[in-house]
Parts: structure tokens; sequence; C-alpha cells
């Protein structure tokens, strides 16, 4: 049956149609319809857990319909024990008109990251266990800074020359060094969690970078509020905010996101269970710091459990540590 499907030139079986292969799989197999449905299904399921995990060289092989987005997959799952915040003091080749960065407004950044991120551990459970940990590099990178795009996050993009010129090298060979960087942080700090923040020196504004980009969960903070907002400078509420989107939760205010999403940027089991139930646009909204992140810190009971301290069977057991979270 393999034969018809081998592509001599480029020597593999050249699958495409995950069910039609499994169907006719099953039956030279003398596997009956309900053998086949599971065989496809686990199949299909392999797949998605070999691309989540691609850049891991060895994931757990055991692992069910659950991990859809694997924990494993990124460097800051969800806000639970150690959470350690690596900032990144950018300065580009070309700077912006505000200058490079200067020793004051670099503290007074730090400062505000110490307050943003240190709300979210004061917000935290008992149970998560949560406690804050840090440090910082500053390091100039090629070009000028262009914003939410391509030349920032992509592999080419100047938060992996950023890593690079820090002194990591890409040690799997996948292209990238923002995940080098981060395991190795892991690794030595004994962290739960690695979020790499990158401030840059302008008003570019802030934002997160999705899972897709790879395993580091990072993003960039401009000191700088943007223009259209009205200029002003670093306030705690953006670290926050970030640092949030990074463990998994939404945007709640009005223009991103929508009331009942679920969440791409939150891992497995948060993803499945949990929808946005605080969007601005959403009955009995609250006030919040994926809402209103200029004026309070406060997680809403949505962000919370996206963020994985949520316990969705109330069994007492927060969802990530919760073998059995459904019940
Ligand atoms: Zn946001």
């Amino acid at each position: 049956m393999l034969i018809k499907y081998y592509d001599v030139i480029h020597d593999y079986y050249a699958i495409k149609d995950i069910d039609k292969f499994g169907e006719e799989l099953g039956s030279s197999l003398g596997l009956n319809a309900e053998e086949t449905r599971i065989f496809i299904e686990s199949q299909k399921e392999q797949l998605i857990k070999d691309y989540q995990n691609f850049d891991l060289k060895d994931y757990p092989s055991e692992k069910t319909i659950l991990d859809y987005i694997s924990p494993s997959s990124q460097s800051a799952p969800f806000a639970i024990g150690k959470l350690y915040y690596l900032y990144i003091i950018t300065d580009f080749q070309i700077p912006s008109s505000d200058g490079p960065w200067t020793v004051w407004d670099r503290n007074d950044a730090m400062y505000d990251s110490y307050l943003g991120t240190m709300a979210i551990q004061m917000q935290a459970p008992g149970s998560a266990n949560v406690v804050n940990d840090g440090g910082y590099y500053i390091v100039t990178v090629s070009g000028e800074n262009s914003g939410d795009n391509i030349y920032a996050w992509g592999v080419n993009g100047w938060m992996e020359e950023a890593a690079r010129n820090i002194g990591y090298y890409d040690s799997n060979g996948d292209g990238r060094t923002t995940d080098d960087m981060a395991r190795s942080i892991k690794t030595w700090s004994g962290a739960d969690s690695v979020i790499v923040l990158y401030y840059t020196h302008d008003d570019m504004g802030a934002y997160a970078v999705g899972p897709d980009q790879g395993y580091a969960d990072k993003g960039a903070i401009s000191y700088w509020g943007r223009s259209i907002y009205g200029r002003f400078s670093s306030v705690p509420g953006s670290y926050e905010h970030e640092s949030l989107h990074l463990y998994g939760a939404l945007d709640e205010y009005a223009g991103a996101s929508y009331c009942g999403q679920q969440s791409i940027l939150s891992v497995s089991p948060m993803h499945e269970m949990y929808s946005n139930t605080n969007h601005v646009n959403c009955p009995y909204s609250t006030n919040s710091v994926m809402r209103d992140p200029y004026s309070t810190n406060g997680i809403s009971l949505s962000s919370m459990r996206f963020i994985g301290w949520g316990d969705y069977d109330s069994d007492g057991i927060l969802d990530p540590l919760d073998g059995t979270p459904w019940g």
C-alpha cells in the first residue's frame, strides 16, 4: 500500500491526505471503522504535537489531546512558580528622534517594570507560589526600529540579533537564538517561566509576540507611549499588561479581541477551557489592566484563568498543576 505513496526522487512517503491514508491503512491492516477513526485521530494529534514541539528535541510521547498547545512549547506557559523577567535595554544603530537610552530613563523603565511585575506577584493565589526574579542586558542592534513587524520578531529580526549580540548562539539549529537564551536562563536560574522584554527608547508602542514566533515568550515596550495616545513616559501598567499577554491573557479593550474568544496566547488546558469573559463588550465587564492598562493594575478573573490561576473543576488544584483539570 505504501508503494504508491513513495516519492522516489525525494525519498519519502508523500502522504497529503491523512483521512484518506488512514482509511486505506485501516483496511489493509484489517481495522474496523472505530479503530480506523481512532488511528486517524491519533495521527493528527501527534502531528500537532510535533509541530508545537519542533524546536524541542525530546518531548514526552505519552501526552494526550489535552496537549494541543503544549506548555513545553513556550518559555512562559503560565504564571506559576518562579517567574524570571529578562529585560533587554535595546539601542539601535540608527536611533529614534528620542536618541539612545539615557541612564535616567533606563532606571525609570526598570523601576516601572519592578512595580508592574510585582503587581502580578501580589495578585497571585498562594497555591501558585509566585516569586519574581529578573535581570537585564544592554545591547545595540543594527538598523532602526520600525515597530511591531517581521523586522522585529522574525527569524532575521532585531530581537534575534540582540540575543546573538549579547553572546548566545543557535545551539539547536532552528534559526533562532531567543529560544536558546530563554532556555539557558531557565536552566541556570531554576525559573519555571522566562519572559523576555525588549525596551526601546522611542514611541513605537508596546506589544507581545505570539507563540508562532518561537519558544521564547517575548515582547517590546517603548519608553514613550505612542503619540496617537498622547505622549507619556513609561508606566507600570504597560509592563504588567504585556507580561500577562505572554502568560496567556487576552486584551479586554474595544477593538482588540472579543467577548467569548479563546486565547491563542494560552497553552493547554487553559486554551481549551476558557474564553474571554471580561472584554469591554461582555456583560459585567470590570475595570482591569488588560482593559484599562493606564488606570488600573487589577487582573480580571477572566485573565487569571488564562494565565493558569483558575480551578476549572473546583478541586482546590490550579489547572496547570491538576492532572485531571476537567474533574
Ligand atoms: Zn494588549
